[in-house]
């Protein structure tokens, strides 16, 4: 099977969520390594990549032509879920805030898949702008109905 796996994905950087994380080789580090493992493993059947790959392909998209005027946004701090595949806006978006510099490592709340609603198993993420990698991207998503 031919796998393509945009070098785009390489901007999206995984925050580990203390030492033990980040000192862990098994997480990926950005979710080009994500999208491998998926694959690598196929997990849920599958499903697991497909979801990651929609679910970046939206944004990749949104980042390209902008939201449109008929569109209404979500803005804020995204998450990567390892148990479907979902990345982009947490269920608590509200309870989070917008922002990384609020986020405090290891402390509740904790982020909560907006597709399988558990919050175990999620990491935040951080696009990095392509041209100046000091500067991250706000991670745009449609509004949740
Ligand atoms: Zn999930």
């Amino acid at each position: 099977m031919e796998i393509k796996i945009p070098a785009a994905l390489l901007q999206f950087k995984v925050l580990p969520k203390d030492d033990e994380e980040r000192n862990d080789e098994n997480i990926p580090k950005n979710l080009a390594e994500a999208m491998m493992v998926f694959y690598r493993t196929n997990a849920n059947n599958g499903e697991n990549a497909t979801r990651m790959q929609a679910c970046l392909d939206a944004v990749l998209d949104m980042y390209k032509t902008g939201p449109s005027g008929n569109n209404r946004v979500d803005i804020g701090q995204a998450i990567v879920c390892w148990a479907c595949g979902f990345v982009g806006l947490p269920e608590n978006l509200d309870a989070i805030g917008g922002s990384i510099a609020e986020i405090r490592e290891n402390m509740p709340p904790f982020a909560a898949c907006r597709n399988c609603h558990m919050s175990d198993e999620t990491n935040f993420i951080r696009v990095e702008h392509p041209q100046d990698k000091t500067q991250a991207m706000p991670f745009v998503a449609l509004k949740a109905v």
